[in-house]
C-alpha cells in the first residue's frame, strides 16, 4: 500500500518516499528525527566549554557562593536586628512597660 507523504517545504505530494522528489526535504518522520538528534548533538559538542571555561566558572561559582553567604549572612543580621527593634517597639508602646 502506497502511501503520500505531502513535503512540509514545498508543499508536493511525494509516493513512498523517504525524500521529497523535488527539493530533497526529508519526508520519513524517522529521518526528521535522527536529523534533529545530530543536530542537538553538533550543538552539545560546539558548546562543550573547554577546561579553562570548567575553571573560570567553578570560580565563578565560588564567588557567587560567597556573595550568597555574605547576603545571607546580612540578611540574619537583618532580621535580628528587626527583631529586637520591634522587641522594643513593643516594649515602650505597651502602657505598663
Ligand atoms: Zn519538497
Amino acid at each position: 500500500m502506497p502511501t503520500e507523504i505531502k513535503c512540509p517545504k514545498c508543499e508536493i505530494w511525494n509516493k513512498d518516499s523517504d525524500y521529497c522528489s523535488n527539493c530533497k526535504h526529508p519526508l520519513s518522520p524517522e529521518i526528521i528525527e535522527n536529523n534533529r538528534e545530530l543536530e542537538r548533538e553538533a550543538r552539545r559538542t560546539s558548546i562543550l566549554p573547554s577546561r579553562t571555561e570548567i575553571f573560570l566558572k567553578n570560580r565563578k561559582g565560588s564567588r557567587y557562593f560567597l556573595l550568597r553567604l555574605i547576603y545571607q549572612i546580612l540578611y540574619t543580621i537583618a532580621f535580628i536586628f528587626i527583631a529586637i527593634a520591634s522587641f522594643f517597639a513593643y516594649l515602650t508602646a505597651t502602657p505598663n512597660g
